[in-house]
């Protein structure tokens, strides 16, 4: 069994209290079972064989959205969302993964995409003319939360791309990064999915990769060369890093005045994982006459909407909307007009939660705007 691998977490957070009050999933549901610790208890008892993976356990595993919140509230270096991976890898292992997960994944291997739809759908969006070349100096991954579902993202990145003059191409072969998979436990389907698109990206001989979604990022970042998979030689940015730099060397202006009042609400992976926490803030400080105010809880302790993998409002879509709806009551405490995101699950996650008076915009479209 693979939770094996984390008794320390499962042995200290069974007997802790610290972080249930953070614990996003915990919050919005009130079930001390979505809890870290009670996730800790669960584990053990499953370690020490005292039970099994039933139904009921099993969906309390997959409730958590992975926001990590807790560990980074964490005074004891424990991580409670690895030992809940592990644990999903366990459930695959036995077979015992509820429908809709394993729905997902067949979506995933048979489309592509974890919603099921047609790959030629995939930039239908967009407007393709040029934006496939052989080769190119920078590869755009757009992902499957930008293309199918906030596609107007993808176009303000691209409309900056231009403006920028830059030498880019998309994949025509583009599929999820297997992100989804190795969140929801299939490890192997995972790194087989990542090797065909590590092998896509280098055909078209890049030497940056960049991406609007912060789940392909930590797929890149993290997930591939722990799997041993080869971008040595291509440098892998998000948006908001290649923004930041695009701004900086004054490649792009943002010229046009915009009356907003703006938030920025910070992410699990750009954030918490990778501590991108200034260039979003730089590039907003950029845009003339734009008002920033921070939330409360920001930064490494922002609120989720559980967007990681874009798994949870397929699984569970109330805890989702909850989550959204707490971000946004957040949000709205600090008077902005608008809320700026920079990642397009959580994008989805937010408009499925309307407040009057509070836009909601990713922040390529906010610089997009601006040109
Ligand atoms: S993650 Fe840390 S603070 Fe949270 S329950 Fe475990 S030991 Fe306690
Ligand atoms: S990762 Fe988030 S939802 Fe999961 S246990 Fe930690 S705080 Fe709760």
């Amino acid at each position: 069994m693979l939770i094996t691998d984390h008794s320390t977490t499962i042995d200290a957070c069974r007997f802790c209290f610290m972080c249930r009050h953070v614990c996003t999933a915990g919050i919005i549901s009130g079930k001390e079972s979505d809890t870290p610790r009670g996730k800790g208890l669960i584990l053990f008892k499953i370690s020490k064989g005292h039970t099994d993976y039933g139904p009921e356990l099993v969906d309390t595993l997959y409730r958590c959205c992975q926001c990590g919140l807790c560990e980074t509230w964490c005074k004891a270096d424990c991580h409670p969302p690895a030992a809940v991976l592990a644990a999903r890898a366990d459930v695959v292992a036995q077979g015992k993964e509820p429908a809709a997960v394993r729905q997902i994944k067949d979506h995933l291997l048979q489309t592509g995409n974890p919603f099921g739809l047609p790959p030629e759908r995939r930039f239908q969006e967009m407007d393709t003319s040029n934006l496939f070349r052989p080769q190119a100096e920078i590869v755009y991954y757009v992902g499957c939360d930008t293309a199918y579902q906030q596609p107007q993202i993808a176009r303000a990145f691209l409309k900056i791309l231009n403006a920028a003059q830059a030498d880019f191409t998309l994949l025509s072969g583009e599929h999820s990064t297997g992100k989804p998979l190795s969140l929801l436990g299939y490890h192997d389907e995972a790194r087989a999915m990542a090797e065909r698109l590590v092998a896509e990206v280098r055909k078209a001989k890049p030497r940056l990769l960049v991406t609007t979604c912060p789940s392909a990022f930590d797929a890149f970042k993290t997930d591939y060369p722990a799997w041993g998979l080869d971008f040595s030689g291509i440098e892998v940015l998000h948006a908001t890093q290649y923004l930041d730099r695009l701004i900086e060397q004054e490649v792009v202006v943002p010229r046009r005045q915009s009356a907003a009042i703006a938030t920025f609400l910070d992410g699990t992976y750009l954030g918490r994982t990778h501590g991108i926490y200034d260039e979003p803030r730089r590039i907003l400080g950029r845009i003339a006459n734009l008002a920033v105010r921070e939330m409360v809880w920001s930064r490494e302790l922002a609120y989720s909407c559980g967007e990681p993998g874009g798994v949870l409002p397929l699984l569970h879509p109330e805890l989702s909307r909850g989550m959204a709806e707490r971000v946004l009551d957040e949000a709205s405490k600090t008077g902005a007009d608008t809320l700026v995101t920079s990642c397009p699950a959580t994008m989805t996650a937010l408009q499925g939660v309307k407040r009057p008076g509070l836009a909601v915009r990713d922040l390529v479209e906010v610089v997009a705007d601006a040109l």
